[in-house]
């Protein structure tokens, strides 16, 4: 099985549908969403969800009501205004822990003098096996103020590996995080190669290069592709030439098109649209990639 991560230095550089285009192209393909701080693949395919299972991370504490005998300590140690005040129907002071303040500090849990606060394991969200009419998508819904760390990239992924590794597919297409935080590290880690999106700006150019170091690092092959490179030739074949220059791989451009956004208002790839020149172009960047990674194996 091949592993190929698509990731960019920014968001909204087109890295997602660049990575539905490969889905709906390759064959016998597993597919992985760990941009899932913004985890949009799913709208580009029609899906059915499999599985769903409860992701939690970190903890929070939670008041236990038959206890708490409204001493007030926790309300007034807490720094971040996390502890809720109110009356119940009988008239008497509840206190409640409010969960999108709560900084998760511990300080309530210390001072309480009777045990009366308990450490929970905090739900953040919840990952999903789906099926899709490509091939089968593991992705992951975070709650609001869910936390994503690398953690939940990695269940993800881990998901579509294992998933992949049991049904002989012959690709695992990752849409990776944009950045170079944790959660694009754990995406990174052991793939086969990386295809990095960008745009022909003074951003992307930065942003490319700070990326570019992160999969040196991890000694893992790249391929450059500039979307909207016709918006400034003289960055695009800057970029081409720093590719080159490092020993990695140029793999083509995408041309400014707004069949992209057509194709987004449809709720399909890009390259399924007829006659679109970004289509024709996605097109061209997978089969040079599919030939130069028939010795991965
Ligand atoms: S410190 Fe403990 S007993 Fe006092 S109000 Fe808070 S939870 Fe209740
Ligand atoms: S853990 Fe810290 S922030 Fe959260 S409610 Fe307790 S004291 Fe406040």
């Amino acid at each position: 099985m091949k592993e190929l991560l698509v990731i960019s230095g920014k968001g909204g550089t087109g890295k997602t549908s660049v990575t539905a285009s490969f889905a709906a192209l390759a064959k016998n393909a597993v597919f992985a969403d760990c941009d899932v701080d913004a985890a949009d693949l799913y709208l580009l395919f029609d899906i059915e969800t499999i599985k769903k299972e409860e992701f939690y991370s970190g903890t929070e504490p939670a008041i236990i009501q038959d206890k708490c005998d409204q001493c007030s300590i926790c309300y007034d140690l807490c720094k971040f205004d996390a502890i809720g005040k109110t009356l119940d129907s009988k008239g008497k002071v509840k206190f409640e822990v409010k969960p999108f303040s709560c900084e998760g500090c511990g300080v309530c849990i210390d001072n309480c003098p009777i045990s009366a606060i308990k450490e929970m394991d905090r739900l953040c969200g919840h990952i999903y096996l789906s099926k899709t009419q490509y091939g089968t998508l593991s992705h992951a819904k975070l709650l609001p103020g869910g936390e994503n760390s690398g953690k939940l990239v990695s269940a993800v992924r881990k998901q579509a590996h294992v998933f992949a590794s049991e049904h002989g597919a012959e690709w695992l297409l990752i849409d990776g995080s944009p950045g170079i935080g944790c959660p694009v590290i754990a995406s990174v880690t052991g793939v086969d190669r990386v295809l990095l999106v960008t745009e022909p700006t003074v951003s992307g150019i930065h942003d490319l290069e700070r990326v570019f170091q992160l999969c040196k690092h991890f000694k893992v092959p790249i391929y450059v592709c500039v979307n909207k490179f016709d918006l400034n030739i003289k960055n695009t074949d800057w970029i081409k030439n720093y590719t080159i220059e490092n020993n990695e791989t140029w793999i083509g451009t995408i041309p400014y098109d707004n069949s992209v956004t057509d194709a987004q208002n449809l709720g399909i790839p890009v390259v399924n649209l007829p006659k679109s020149l970004a289509g024709e172009s996605i097109k061209e960047m997978w089969a040079k990639i599919k030939t130069d990674t028939g010795e991965i194996k």
